[in-house]
């Protein structure tokens, strides 16, 4: 054996993270990767990947469509993916990905630097109606965004 440390996974094997869609395989974790992020979504038409209407400041990613179909709003508009559609969004650009159609959608999503994903996520505040940053708080498999400005629970996964 060399000092490398290879690693190999099944990804159906790893533990799904508590998030908005139906599954999320860190795969990175699952590796160990620490320069870049990849992870495996499954979601039902309908969900969020995995949040609302967000940018990474110094973070750039790209999702890539293995089935389903995904609805990607930009500051440029909508995109509509299919299998085998692989989308880039740069560092600061705002983005929401939504699973649609009758089926789940899978896609892999990948984002680096690994440490540099925190997300700014701005949506109207259903409460205030400020456009706000959101807060979040993991409560076991529930994941909660709260508004940054009035404080209110926005959003709950589970
Ligand atoms: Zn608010």
């Amino acid at each position: 054996m060399s000092d490398h440390e290879y690693a190999r996974v099944h990804v159906p094997d790893v533990e799904s993270t508590p998030n908005p869609t139906r599954e999320k395989k860190e795969v990175d974790e699952a590796v160990g990767a620490s320069r870049f992020g990849f992870n495996v979504y499954t979601a039902d038409p309908g969900e969020r990947l995995p949040w609302g209407y967000h940018r990474h400041p110094d973070h750039e990613e790209l999702f890539y469509v293995l089935a389903g179909e995904l609805r990607v709003q930009t500051a440029d508009g909508t995109e509509h993916l299919n299998a085998e559609d692989a989308f880039f969004v740069p560092e600061n650009a705002p983005v929401s990905a939504e699973a649609v159609g009758d089926r789940p959608a899978r896609v892999v999503a990948v984002g680096a630097p690994k440490d540099a994903d925190d997300a700014i996520i701005e949506e109207e505040c259903p409460v205030c109606g400020e456009v706000t940053g959101r807060t979040h708080d993991v409560a076991g498999d529930e994941y909660v965004l709260y508004c940054e400005s009035c404080g209110a629970e926005v959003t709950r996964f589970d």
